[in-house]
């Protein structure tokens, strides 16, 4: 780490405690942190009903769907974790907060971010025994300096005074982008890529934290690695949710 980059974000840090809170997405002054401007705050689109009761992704008004509330790829393949929830719909509005949360240093977001998810996951958390952070493969780490998904955690077990075990899962390799790729593709190019590190995970609920969901496969291969090595139960809380990647 240089000099500088260890310096700035205590800069921030104090910057932020002498100015007014920005809006999560954007520099409009705000009353409190993790608000979103009156203008943002319209383009913003939340998860509301209707959504899957498992996996939480948005489905259309009036959608049928499979089993009563349950969507058609969670009734034909379910996952390995029970519920999913997340509170913003991943798209245009939502991209301005998040990648620069993920990948430009935006550290700042991570409270407002995990405010929402709060609400978002409220039951979730409620039965929650420990947080767990997806996790980065080193050199990703190293690249970034920070794993997103570990500063939600923090910030969520801060609130709810909840345990989080940031090392709980290892990122054994570098997977390829999963967007592309299918269903059976995506599984074998996950599989045996998250290993348990931590060894007080037996009978407990585990809620595993992310900032993106998009087709579920490395939340579900971290359920499966969980509940291999003990857990009673994973359920996934994201900042955000790609609306129905695997319909495409
Ligand atoms: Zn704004
Ligand atoms: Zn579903």
């Amino acid at each position: 780490m240089t000099l500088i980059s260890f310096i700035k974000p205590i800069g921030r840090a104090i910057l932020d405690t002498l100015l007014p809170p920005n809006c999560l997405a954007c520099d409009t002054p705000v009353e409190t942190d993790g608000q979103f401007c009156l203008e943002c705050f319209r383009k913003t689109n939340f998860i509301s009903a209707p959504f899957c009761d498992c996996c939480g992704v948005p489905l259309p008004f009036g959608e049928a769907g499979g089993r009563a509330g349950i969507c058609l790829v969670c009734e034909a393949t379910p996952p390995a974790f029970t519920q999913a929830r997340a509170a913003l719909r991943y798209d245009d509005a939502t991209k301005h907060l998040i990648l620069p949360f993920k990948y430009a240093d935006r550290t700042e977001s991570a409270r407002g971010l995990a405010l929402l998810m709060a609400k978002a996951g409220a039951a979730l958390l409620l039965r929650a025994d420990q947080l767990v952070p997806v996790p980065l493969h080193i050199s990703r780490l190293r690249q970034r300096r920070y794993n997103q998904a570990a500063l939600l955690a923090w910030q969520l077990g801060r609130m709810i005074k909840k345990p989080v075990q940031p090392d709980a899962l290892v990122r054994n390799r570098v997977t390829v982008p999963l967007g592309p790729l299918g269903f059976e593709a995506r599984r074998s190019e996950l599989q045996d890529a998250i290993t348990v590190r931590a060894k007080n995970i037996g009978g407990k609920n585990i809620l595993l934290i992310d900032d993106i969901m998009t087709s579920g496969a490395t939340a579900n291969a971290c359920a499966v690695a969980l509940l291999a090595a003990g857990a009673a139960r994973v359920d996934v809380l994201t900042a955000a949710r790609v609306p129905d990647p695997r319909l495409t």
